[in-house]
C-alpha cells in the first residue's frame, strides 16, 4: 500500500501538465516596444507555462509583414499601440474573431471591435499642455476652441502623418462632420507656433523651453517624462500644467493599446488566454504604473501622477469608428495644409 502513492503522483503530475503541452507558445508581433511588455509576458509564462515569443517593431511593418507572410505567418497575435492600426489589420483579413465572455466583461463596447476582431488592453488621452506663466488659458476648454486666431502661433503639435493626430481628426469627423472638421483643422494650423516635427515630447519640450505655448500630446508622454529618472525631461515637464478638453462635450478623445488574433494562428487558445491575462488585475495595475496608461478595467488604481490630473470624461464614440474615418481625415488635413 505505501509504495502505491508514488505512482498515484505520477499520473496526477501528468494529468496537469498534460494541457499546459496542448498550447505551450505562443507568438506575439508587438509595435509595442519590448520593455514595455516583456515583464507582463514573462509573468504569463510564469503561470501558465506558455511561451511567449515576442517579434517587435513598428506597427506598419509588422503589419506589412503579417500581409507578407500571409498563411504562412508564426503570428498568433498582433499587438499595437493604436486603434487604428488593428483597424487596418482587420481590414486587410489579418485578423479573426474570437469570443470571450471575459473579455467582454472587462472591456467596455466602444473599446473593442464590433465583431470580436481586437481588444482595447489599456488607454490613453491625448490632452493639452501648456506654460502657465507664459499663457492664460481662460476660454480654451475644447479642441475646437485651438482653432481661435486667439491662440495664433502658440500651438505644437505633431504631424499628420501621425496616427493619434489622424485618429483625434477622425473623431472629430465622426461627431461634426466633415465642414466643421476641416474650418477647425485649418484654424489649428494657422495657430501652428512652428511646422510640425518630432514626436509628443517634442511638443512637450518646446512647450518647456518657450518655442510654444500650448501642446496637443497623449498623457503617458508627460506622465513618463514626469516620474522617469532623466532629471533634464522632469524638469521641463513640470513647466507645465495639463487641460482636459471637451469636458462638456463629447469628452477628451482616448485611444487604446489593443491587440487581435491572427486569422491564421495556430495556437489561438493560447493567444485568447494571454489576452484574457492582459485584463487581469495584475496585468492592469501594470499598464497603470509602468505605462503611465489608463486602465481598461474599472476599479483599478492609476498611477500617482495620472491620480494627480483628476478625473476625466472620456469621449464614449466607439474606436472602429475611426478606421471608417481614417481615410478621410488624412485627407481633410492636407487639404488644411497640416504637414
Ligand atoms: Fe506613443
Amino acid at each position: 500500500m505505501k509504495h502505491s502513492i508514488f505512482p498515484m503522483f505520477l499520473v496526477l503530475l501528468f494529468a496537469v501538465s498534460a494541457p499546459l503541452q496542448a498550447a505551450s507558445e505562443v507568438n506575439v508581433y508587438s509595435a509595442r516596444i519590448e520593455a514595455l511588455i516583456k515583464p507582463l509576458l514573462n509573468r504569463f509564462t510564469e503561470e501558465t507555462g506558455i511561451r511567449v515569443n515576442l517579434v517587435t517593431g513598428s506597427a506598419d511593418a509588422l503589419l506589412q509583414r503579417l500581409i507578407r507572410e500571409g498563411r504562412n505567418t508564426p503570428a498568433d497575435l498582433f499587438l499595437t499601440t493604436d486603434a487604428g492600426r488593428l483597424i487596418r489589420a482587420k481590414e486587410a483579413g489579418m485578423l479573426q474573431t474570437i469570443a470571450s465572455e471575459r473579455l467582454d466583461e472587462v472591456i467596455p463596447a466602444h473599446y473593442r471591435d464590433d465583431e470580436g476582431m481586437w481588444y482595447g488592453l489599456s488607454m490613453r488621452a491625448r490632452f493639452l499642455v501648456y506654460a502657465p506663466d507664459r499663457v492664460d488659458v481662460s476660454g480654451l476648454e475644447s479642441y475646437a476652441d485651438l482653432a481661435d486666431p486667439k491662440w495664433r502661433n502658440k500651438i505644437c503639435v505633431r504631424s499628420s502623418d501621425n496616427v493619434y493626430n489622424q485618429s483625434l481628426t477622425a473623431a472629430l469627423l465622426a461627431h461634426q462632420g466633415e465642414q466643421v472638421t476641416e474650418s477647425w483643422a485649418r484654424g489649428l494650423v494657422a495657430n501652428f507656433a512652428r511646422r510640425p516635427s518630432g514626436g509628443d515630447r517634442d511638443q512637450i519640450t518646446a512647450t518647456a523651453v518657450g518655442q510654444c505655448d500650448i501642446a496637443m500630446v497623449n498623457t503617458y508622454y508627460l506622465a513618463m517624462m514626469l516620474a522617469g529618472s532623466d532629471a533634464n525631461q522632469r524638469e521641463m515637464a513640470e513647466k507645465l500644467q495639463v487641460l482636459w478638453p471637451d469636458q462638456e462635450g463629447n469628452g477628451t478623445h482616448v485611444n487604446i493599446s489593443g491587440a487581435g488574433v491572427v486569422h491564421t494562428a495556430r495556437n489561438r487558445d493560447a493567444a485568447v488566454q494571454l489576452l484574457e491575462f492582459l485584463v487581469s488585475d495584475e496585468s492592469q495595475r501594470w499598464y497603470a504604473e509602468t505605462n503611465h496608461e489608463y486602465p481598461i478595467k474599472e476599479g483599478i488604481a492609476l498611477s500617482p501622477v495620472l491620480e494627480s490630473w483628476g478625473e476625466f470624461t472620456a469621449d464614449q464614440l466607439p474606436l472602429h469608428l475611426l478606421g471608417k474615418h481614417n481615410a478621410d481625415a488624412v485627407r481633410l488635413m492636407d487639404r488644411a495644409g497640416w504637414q
